[in-house]
């Protein structure tokens, strides 16, 4: 069996989204019909979620939040939108570090509003 890159396989994810046959979708990606049906497979087996997470190296929250948009068949590319951001912030009054749900500046003891980022 023919080995294909994420880029060949979402190609071919792409066209069959399109409504594409077996056929047409190896004719225009230039691979087998045999390859076109066992990425259709691992797609409808879940398998193609197990390999996003390994080749993304991203969380299966991650994962789960991809829309078809997010991925550019074009370029070969997913958008990942990371929702685990590690958020760094600051008083604005003594530039201290503040965790997220501090009211108060535990270094200058200042009600804080709007922390900064
Ligand atoms: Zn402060």
């Amino acid at each position: 069996m023919e080995k294909l890159s994420l880029r060949k396989q979402l190609t071919i994810i792409r066209l069959y989204l399109s409504g594409y046959s077996f056929d047409e979708i190896a004719a225009q990606a230039g691979v087998s019909k045999g390859s076109v049906a066992n990425v259709i497979a691992d797609l409808k087996a879940g398998r193609m979620l197990i390999r996003l997470l390994f080749r993304l190296g991203c969380r299966i929250s991650e994962v789960l939040a991809l829309k078809v948009e997010d991925v550019d068949f074009e370029q070969g590319t997913v958008t990942i939108e990371h929702l685990k951001a590690r958020l760094r912030l600051f008083c604005p009054n003594c530039n201290g570090r503040l965790g997220k749900t501090h009211a108060f500046c535990p270094r200058c003891g200042g009600n804080v509003d709007i922390a900064l980022t």
